[in-house]
């Protein structure tokens, strides 16, 4: 029987039906803690002579580590990111890989992109410390942001972006603007969304939500120039990659309160050692947890258990982030039952 290894830490922590499952089609599974920005050799030692891989979001999983990891036959993504998994290089040497999509994972992480834009406009975590820490007297300055009638911008109109427009709108009628050259007009329609580009959105947005893969396209859209475009008193919030955002220039517009308020469930660097932003009072900070709740981690863990329990029988995986593999020939041409 095949082995495998997990390396996302939150994997079947609250779902035994899936670890079950596994247990079931690998004779061995080993869990190992994978961080971002771990080097290449550490990896593939890691994944070792493993068949399969659940991946969470640390780690990246380039060719090299698919090369040196030369019994790795099927990699599954514990998320929807694929960032971190060069999956052309995956596709030719005949590895699938599957990931999350489909499995309601958007609901999750829309609703804690939510509770970021609320925390950053009421002031929730620096509220919250004044109560604990006995200076009630700071009540009279943390004033807030009234949301109603205000401009939402969201940068990424996919299935994230279009669920926190949705809650936004329609819960507390705010005006809800995307830029997103890839996503036809009619979606934008569908959704009562105005399509705008991204100058007018930074300008225009009271709310400004990141909700793009992080690709070579979008790493650092938010660069100096595009922050400096940013309405003054506005409120950003990136549950999106931390890469897309340059940290750097992000912190001075906070502390120069070009920017009054950010929410950021993530980091180029996680944990974000050394980055000026957890110092700053501003900032409310979540450890990539947008997608940590019971319900969407259930989903996400069968969803995964589930292909690879298909995958070690012969048959087509259904979440597939590279289906052309199948096409191009797998790795794993005798699959060991
Ligand atoms: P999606 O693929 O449904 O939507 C992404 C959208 O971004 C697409 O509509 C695409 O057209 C658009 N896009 C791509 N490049 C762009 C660019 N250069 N400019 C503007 N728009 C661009 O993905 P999703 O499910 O909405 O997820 C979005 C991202 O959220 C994921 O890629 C992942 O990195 C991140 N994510 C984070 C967490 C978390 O725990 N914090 C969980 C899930 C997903």
């Amino acid at each position: 029987m095949p082995k495998l290894v997990i390396a996302s830490a939150s994997y079947g922590v609250h779902t035994p039906e899936a670890l079950q499952l596994l247990s079931q089609v690998f004779d061995e599974i080993r869990r190992v803690d994978l961080k971002v920005g771990e080097a290449e050799d550490s990896t593939a030692r890691k994944i070792g002579d493993a068949d399969a891989l659940i991946l969470g979001a640390g780690g990246t999983v380039t060719r090299k580590v698919m090369l040196d990891a030369s019994n790795l036959k099927i990699i599954a993504r514990h998320g929807i990111g694929l960032d971190n998994v060069d999956l052309r290089a995956a596709s030719e040497l005949g590895i699938p890989v599957t990931y999350c999509r489909h499995t309601g994972e958007e609901v999750s992480v829309a609703e804690h992109t939510v509770a970021l834009i609320l925390a950053c406009a009421r002031r929730l975590v620096e509220a919250d410390k004044a109560v604990r820490e006995e200076r009630w007297g700071l009540r009279a300055s943390l004033i807030g942001l009234e949301l109603r009638g205000k401009t939402l911008g969201i940068i990424g109109f996919g299935a994230i972006g279009r669920e926190v427009a949705r809650i936004m709108r329609e819960g507390f009628r705010m005006r809800v603007i995307a830029y997103d050259p890839y996503v036809p007009d009619a979606v934008f329609t569908e959704h009562k969304v105005g399509r705008v580009d991204l100058e007018y959105l930074l300008r225009e947005s009271d709310v400004i939500t990141i909700h793009v893969p992080l690709t070579s396209e979008t790493r650092r859209l938010l660069n100096k120039e595009r922050i400096q475009m940013i309405k003054k008193g506005a409120v950003l919030v990136n549950t999106a990659r931390g890469a897309v955002v340059d940290e750097e220039e992000l912190s001075k517009a906070l502390t120069e309160g070009r920017i009054f308020y950010a929410g950021l469930d993530v980091f180029e660097q996680e944990p974000p050692a050394g980055s000026p932003l957890p110092k700053l009072p501003n900032v409310v900070l979540t450890p990539h947890v947008a997608a940590f709740t019971r319900e969407a981690l259930y989903r996400m863990d069968i969803a995964n258990a589930e292909d690879l329990a298909l995958f070690f029988r012969g048959e087509r995986p259904r979440h597939l982030a590279n289906p052309e593999v199948y096409e191009m020939g797998l790795r794993a041409k005798q699959v060991r039952k």
